[in-house]
């Protein structure tokens, strides 16, 4: 048994949608599981239609519109029977959208932004599951709000792995096993609460989804297909001289993705890990290439230095107020306040009277800390920054990436050196 991932990069056109399909049949003797992400940018765009209608401005509708546009055009590419029962299909779905987003919302922003932006989702698979039976091959649309739960933290949702676990072994294993289906096709990113409310498991989550998937069916192996030829060392937005990591260990993936590269959404590994199922990331574009494999095989992973960018990022400093030491009481009371407003920290430092974050400046709880901490330390921040971070580093590496910036703070380990710089 193998999970699939497919990115919004992978379905943002009539042809992406195709080559899916092209790629699927080339695994019909498998049993598979396949998530797919939103079409395109659609995640963005919803996003802003959920921000409209909650600060409840007439820029609402126009978003609408050119989200069911873009989608539109794509079934009319699609399916050239016009009476296919897509066409009603999706516009019940966009009908639904649309009652949504002129009802008046909820002072729940998270909540109301969940319930929106799942919709990306929803439609593409809808959509790419009636592609595949047009074109005959037969598969299972399943809505993954049915399996996997989570907790009421929307927009970042916390998994009930034994609840989720045993419903997709009680409800999709035997699917499988009975050989009534041999692909399954659902949602990456959106998983339900109690009370049937969507809750998204964050930006990028669908990753995520599929490793949850891989592990309750404790598959054989999973594949993210994406547009790049595997995992490389570095962004080739920022690198132009890039190199794929053939083989890498979970604990390396984990590292990486740990300190923002953004191939592999940061959760994705440790489902997999616990249950030793290997990740393949491979091009969709070429997909008989070997791509990166991703396993417990712990190899020369030190050969090739990695290099992950964060730009925008914040350096927040946290002194006493009466010049005490940074210790264990101010230490606990400044970390509880970090936990409740949900900041990630991307690194730390501390001295005798002051403690340091960084963290990304467009955090939207960034404001919030920066007042809840002000109550009872002194803060200094600093915003137009960025954090580079380098795996197997050596100086000679340090000295030409950070050529002549200007350094704040420099963290080394034995493999990894950590940089922040100005802009
Ligand atoms: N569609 C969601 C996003 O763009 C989830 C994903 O693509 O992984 O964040
Ligand atoms: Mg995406």
């Amino acid at each position: 048994m193998k999970v699939f991932k497919f990115g919004g990069a992978s379905v943002n056109s009539s042809s992406a949608v195709k080559n899916v399909a092209d790629i699927l049949i080339q695994y019909k003797d498998d049993n598979i599981l396949t998530v797919i992400s939103a079409m395109g940018k659609t995640t963005n765009a919803l996003e802003n239609l959920a921000l409209e209608y909650f600060k409840k401005t007439d820029k609402k509708e126009g978003i609408y519109d050119d989200v069911k546009e873009y989608h539109l055009t794509i079934i009319n590419e699609l399916f050239t029977d016009k009476t296919h029962q897509i066409y009603t299909n999706i516009s019940d779905i966009f009908n639904t959208l649309y009652k949504k987003i002129i009802t008046s919302p909820t002072d729940n922003f998270d909540f109301e932004y969940d319930q929106i932006v799942s919709f990306g989702e929803i439609i593409s698979t809808k959509i790419v599951s009636n592609y595949l039976s047009y074109k005959n091959i037969k598969n299972k649309w399943i809505d993954a709000r049915e399996i996997i739960r989570t907790d009421l933290t929307y927009r970042e949702g916390k998994v009930d792995w034994s609840f989720t676990e045993s419903c997709i072994q009680q409800n999709i294993l035997p699917l499988f096993s009975k050989n009534k289906e041999n692909l399954i096709i659902s949602q990456g990113f959106i998983g339900g609460g109690r009370g049937n409310h969507t809750v998204t498991l964050g930006r990028e989550g669908s990753d995520y989804s599929a490793a949850i998937f891989a592990f309750g069916l404790n598959a054989n192996e999973m594949t993210i297909w994406k547009d790049v030829p595997g995992l490389l060392n570095a962004d080739p937005k920022f690198f132009k001289d890039t190199h794929k990591l053939d083989t890498i260990s979970y604990r390396e993936a984990i590292e990486l993705a740990y300190y923002g590269a953004t191939i592999i959404h940061p959760k994705t590994i440790k489902p997999l890990q616990n249950k030793n199922i290997p990740l393949f990331v491979k091009s969709f574009m070429n997909p008989e290439n070997a791509g990166t494999i991703i396993s417990n095989i712990e190899n020369s992973d030190d050969i090739i230095p990695s290099f992950i960018f964060k730009q925008k990022q914040a350096l927040v400093s946290i002194s006493p107020k009466d010049f005490s030491f940074i210790a264990e009481d101010n230490l606990s009371e400044i970390f509880n306040i970090i936990a409740e407003n949900q900041i990630k920290i991307n690194l730390m430092q501390n001295s005798a009277i002051s403690f340091s974050i960084c963290m990304d400046a467009d955090n939207r709880h960034f404001d919030k800390l920066i007042i809840d901490l002000q109550q009872k330390f002194k803060v200094k921040y600093n915003n137009n920054l960025d954090l580079i971070t380098i795996r197997h580093y050596n100086q000679s590496i340090i000295d030409k990436i950070v050529s002549n910036r200007k350094i704040l703070l420099e963290q080394k380990s034995r493999v990894t050196a950590q940089i922040i710089v100005e802009n």
